[in-house]
């Protein structure tokens, strides 16, 4: 039941290493089209390659804007498919943060890639039977203080949200770095996003603390919540069969966040002279987030 119920989960880790692994034209066509010198320019790309998927979608616009910007209208994106009793919200901001020169950020890492992996989901979905009603939310704002997604569910009944799944910070490679801090409401939002990892062998790192995304607005609000997907570098050729062997040689399946001989992702970046992410995972913090409980 938790699997039909949370297709979505599986829906997106189908979609997103495809993403990953075969950057072909098309889709590094997709992602380029996302630099652009506006906000409202991203949306048109948007609504553009929504079109030309065939999905339907609608455009809720809304009054946001923060101290900083002034009043500022905004656009969140929507697109329903299935039907059930409850629904499945999944989100991806598509707005691109303004540098401190004026100009805009190229937004493809943070966050036109989970936008593109949510697009290649609702063309997995499409038409297929589900047990929740599944609203995809490609919300805008989110850099000005998660308002898109503050104004998307003051909009809605949240009571009828069965589990919120967010995407942040798209990059490449096959491990997802997932937070834990969404409150006790979601852990089975958590524990659907764990057997994922473990059934289609992916990587997965768990954190207890993640910095704020649209997900805050949702388990703030109560609403079971699954945060921040995000990809890093993957592993070596060399590396990887070993450590899946041993994890499955040890049975680990069932638990794939980070245990003792698991890959050091953030070694693996100094190694490779690129910049760690321990800003993610604050020193002192036990690397497995298990130990100790
Ligand atoms: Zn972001």
């Amino acid at each position: 039941m938790l699997f039909r119920s949370l297709v979505a989960v599986a829906a997106l880790f189908a979609a997103s290493p495809a993403l990953a692994h075969e950057p072909g034209a098309a889709i590094q066509t997709a992602a380029a089209a996302y630099v652009r010198p506006s906000n409202a320019e991203r949306l048109a790309v948007i609504v553009d390659q929504l079109t030309a998927a065939g999905l339907p979608h609608e455009i809720q616009t809304f009054e946001g804007g923060n101290q900083r910007s002034g009043p500022m209208a905004g656009s969140n994106v929507v697109v329903t498919l299935g039907d059930g009793p409850r629904d499945i919200v999944l989100t991806a901001h598509y707005d691109a943060v303004k540098l401190s020169d004026g100009s805009m950020s190229q937004g493809v890492v943070d966050n036109a890639g989970s936008v593109l992996a949510m697009i290649e989901a609702m063309k997995t979905l499409k038409g297929q039977a589900t047990d929740h009603r599944l609203i995809f939310v490609l919300t805008d704002q989110e850099e000005l203080g998660l308002i898109g997604a503050k104004a998307w569910l003051a909009a809605h009944d949240k009571s009828r949200i069965h589990a919120v799944i967010n995407a942040d910070v798209a990059a490449y490679g096959r491990t997802v770095m997932y937070g834990e801090n969404n409150g006790g409401q979601s852990g089975f939002v958590l524990g659907a996003l764990r057997a994922q990892c473990a059934e289609q062998a992916v990587d997965c790192v768990a954190f207890p603390i993640y910095p704020p995304s649209d997900d805050r607005v949702f388990s703030a609000a109560g609403v079971p919540t699954g945060r921040r997907l995000r990809r890093l570098p993957d592993l070596s050729a060399q590396r990887r069969p070993r450590l899946l062997g041993r994890r499955r040689a040890r049975g680990l399946a069932g638990n794939p966040g980070r245990r003792r001989g698991a890959p050091d992702v953030a070694g693996l970046q100094r190694r490779r002279g690129q910049r760690p992410e321990g800003r993610l995972r604050p020193a002192g913090l036990p690397a497995h987030p298990f130990q100790g409980r």
